[in-house]
């Protein structure tokens, strides 16, 4: 994956991009920025492109970006969307049992910090969130 269009910039953070990463629709977006819009919508679906409104199921970093994967902060962000591919992926990308308990830990992270962020919603429907959330889990571990 090169890169994306010379002269073109995030629709998210209308900068550079930042470990520029294509989804499936062709959009890029920053890997950051697009973790971020995963971040505002349901922890357990995949986002929607800002821009077209397709479902994101597989965001693709450019050269670039991987060759930097030893610079911890482009790392991270690689990991990160590396984690969303394979949860949202589908069959093509699923790796069995192991690869998904291993991915746990990045959706737990975030419904944790659903659960203690008090912006959220109310105290009721956050706790039918978690149970909600660990019905999911189970199920996806099956
Ligand atoms: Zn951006
Ligand atoms: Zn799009």
């Amino acid at each position: 994956m090169e890169g994306p269009p010379c002269g073109d910039v995030c629709s998210v953070c209308h900068g550079n991009f930042n470990v520029p990463c294509q989804a499936n629709c062709s959009h890029w977006f920053c890997g950051n920025c697009i973790m971020l819009v995963w971040d505002h919508g349901s922890t357990l679906q995949a986002c929607r492109c800002p821009l077209c409104r397709r479902r994101i199921t597989l965001l693709i970093p450019n050269d670039d970006s991987l060759r930097q994967r030893h610079d911890p902060a482009v790392g991270d962000i690689l990991q990160k969307v590396e984690s969303y591919n394979r949860i949202f992926g589908g069959p093509t990308t699923a790796n069995g049992l192991f690869q998904r308990i291993q991915d746990l830990p990045f959706l737990l992270r975030r419904l944790v910090r659903e659960l203690v962020d008090p912006h959220r919603s109310l105290p009721l429907v956050i706790r039918a969130r978690v149970y909600i959330a660990i019905l999911t889990f189970f199920s996806y571990l099956r």
